[in-house]
């Protein structure tokens, strides 16, 4: 099994550049942020809780992220896979780590989408426009990209220090540059 990480802070175009390329590259575009806000969509106890955790900007316990993202993994082990939204924090990345070793993962490649600041919190508002996510506002943007510079960004770091390759793009500008500049380096064979 191959798994491409597409990783960036909230807003920075993570989610519309994994759809193309999984179409692209024949790999199962897995999204936990997406499937946290089905489950969140829920009217049970766990759906509530975490429906009040994305909508103030923060993360759901590690514990949960891990569970269905390994989950989906597992059963898509035959295939190669683009995960969207996870690693999150460092323990999840160690976690993912360890369960790769064990399922026999023999190649991680990571994206890197760099936007600023400015550009992201313009982009998530403008996105609250179409989507209508309860987390796109200007006060839980604040909280979220304070959680992805706090938790989210050391994990660069962590995977470099494992040998695992990081690949720099600039997020800025149009959707289909961005991703001809992202299959012009990435190579999945
Ligand atoms: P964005 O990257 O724009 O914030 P996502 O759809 O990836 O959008 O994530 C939305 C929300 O879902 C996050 O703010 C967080 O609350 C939750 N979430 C997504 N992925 C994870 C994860 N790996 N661990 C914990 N919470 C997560």
């Amino acid at each position: 099994m191959k798994v491409i990480i597409i990783f960036g802070p909230p807003g920075s175009g993570k989610g519309t550049q994994a759809k193309l390329l999984a179409k692209q590259l024949n790999l199962i575009h897995f999204s936990t942020g997406e499937e946290l806000r089905k489950e969140a969509n829920k009217k049970t106890k766990l759906g509530k809780q975490i429906n009040s955790l994305i909508s103030q900007g923060n993360l759901v316990p590690d514990e949960l992220s891990t569970q269905i993202t390994q989950n989906f993994i597992f059963s898509n082990k035959k295939k190669n896979i683009l995960l969207d939204g996870f690693p999150r924090t460092l323990k999840q990345a160690e976690n993912l780590l360890t369960f790769f070793k064990k399922i026999g993962c023999d190649k991680i490649l990571v994206i890197n989408l760099k936007v600023s600041k400015k550009e992201l919190i313009n982009r998530i508002l403008e996105r609250a426009k179409i989507e209508h996510r309860k987390d796109d506002n200007k006060k839980t943007i604040k909280q979220r990209l304070k959680v992805y510079h706090n938790q989210t960004k050391p994990i660069i770091k962590f995977l470099r220090r494992n040998k695992i390759k990081i690949f720099n793009f600039n997020g800025k500008g149009n959707i289909e540059e961005i991703q001809k500049e992202i299959t012009k380096k990435i190579k999945f064979d």
